[in-house]
């Protein structure tokens, strides 16, 4: 490959995306103290920064790929400098150019399906609404109270459908006038703008929102909080503004207008996972806490790292679709750090979290001794 072509790219692309910002790096190294692949390999955000600063990144190596966009080092840099968009920047140019890292490719994958298909998962879009058939939902009217909004890993993966369905069940047990998109409803594209695919997430965000005005729709409950944090955060940029729930806040909302009545009692040890698009990126650390504290019998145990501390699980940034060597997940140190507190359930809010957490509790053989739940799965059994 050419060598002096992409520098000058890089610092184009750098500029581009919030200028001067990273020339405010002092070199302190905070950001490698909190990253948490410092905890699994040596990896360091402060080098990718000082590289990029020269115009001198590696664009070909694993290096730009690896932040989760966990939030962790934004939050303590103390000169204000933009980590994520600086990593996004740099999967720009190495998107533009085509090059890829064999770790990488399955995100390619995800990515021809997303522009396909409107999933990451390669299934076919005429089938999104499928996994509801068995539920009997509506698909949503203008007027409805709100819209079910599954996103992918709920309509298309079968851990993940049970979650949609439990969804299901406590809203109609709730009396909400809700109603789905099926197959209208397209990803909310998040994790792959992280991936530096800026084409494909605009496509995906103006079909939505498209959507979204023909049919109606004010007010959106999602249970991803990738969904969340474009639909509240991004899709402002299209000028436009949707009313945003996560399952979390409404699974309080609606306890507290005593449509959603707690009538059984849970005698289990759970820890609840913050995950890094609900907790960090979106501040939402009470309303699950707070719905688990409800439950007669529940006794809600922290892991040593949680709130705006949390350990990411490993899966935002597009990683999620991308290889990551057994050695180095984060979900297993989240699982052990589970059972370490005496947790029989390690629950969360987020389908990438759960998605991992499966796949460690296989790989450590845990599953005899820790349960994996998302919050929703929890409250359908005690209402
Ligand atoms: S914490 Fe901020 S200033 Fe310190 S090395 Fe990292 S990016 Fe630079
Ligand atoms: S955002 Fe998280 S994963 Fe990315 S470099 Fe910062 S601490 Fe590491």
């Amino acid at each position: 490959m050419e060598t002096v072509t992409p520098f000058i790219e890089v610092i184009d692309e750098i500029k581009q995306a919030g200028g001067e910002v990273f020339k405010l790096c002092y070199q302190c190294g905070k950001c490698d103290t909190v990253c948490p692949w410092n905890r699994v390999r040596a990896f360091s955000m402060r080098r990718v920064i000082r590289e990029a600063a020269f115009g001198l990144t590696e664009i070909e190596g694993e290096d730009i790929w690896r932040c989760t966009t966990c939030g962790r080092c934004p939050q303590r840099c103390p000169r204000g400098v933009k980590q994520i968009d600086l990593g996004m920047a740099l999967r720009r140019v190495a998107t533009n150019y085509d090059v890829f890292p064999a770790s990488v490719r399955p995100a390619r994958t995800a990515r021809a399906s997303l522009i396909s298909e409107g999933n990451p998962l390669q299934f076919e879009r005429k089938k999104r609404g499928d996994w509801a058939i068995d539920h009997a939902v509506k698909p949503f009217a203008e007027g409805m109270e709100i819209l079910y909004f599954a996103g992918c890993y709920l309509s298309f993966d079968p851990r993940m459908k049970k979650v949609a369905a439990a969804t299901v069940s406590i809203l109609k047990k709730a009396g909400v006038d809700f109603g789905i998109l099926g197959a209208d409803e397209n990803c909310c594209g998040e994790s792959i703008r992280k991936t530096g695919s800026e084409d494909v997430f605009k496509n995906l965000a103006r079909e939505n929102i498209k959507t979204f005005i023909s049919r109606g729709v004010k007010r959106i409950l999602v249970s991803s909080p990738h969904c969340y944090h474009t639909f509240k955060n991004e899709y402002p940029e299209f000028m436009v503004n949707f009313q945003i729930v996560h399952i979390s806040q409404y699974l309080r909302e609606l306890m507290d207008q005593g449509r959603l009545v707690v009538s059984k009692s849970c005698t289990k040890k759970i820890t609840y996972h913050d995950p890094c698009y609900l907790g960090r990126h979106n501040g939402i650390y009470d309303d699950p806490r707070d719905v688990l504290k409800r439950i007669p019998g529940l006794e809600l145990i922290e892991m040593p790292d949680f709130g705006e501390d949390s350990l990411c699980c490993g899966g935002g940034g597009g990683r999620i679709w991308m290889d990551t060597p057994k050695s180095e997940r984060f979900s297993d140190l989240r699982l052990m750090q589970a059972r370490e507190v005496g947790a029989e359930v390690l629950t969360t809010a987020c389908p990438y979290c759960i998605t991992n957490f499966e796949e460690s509790r296989l790989n450590l053989e845990y599953g005899d001794v820790l349960e994996v739940k998302d919050i929703t799965e929890i409250v359908q059994e005690v209402i």
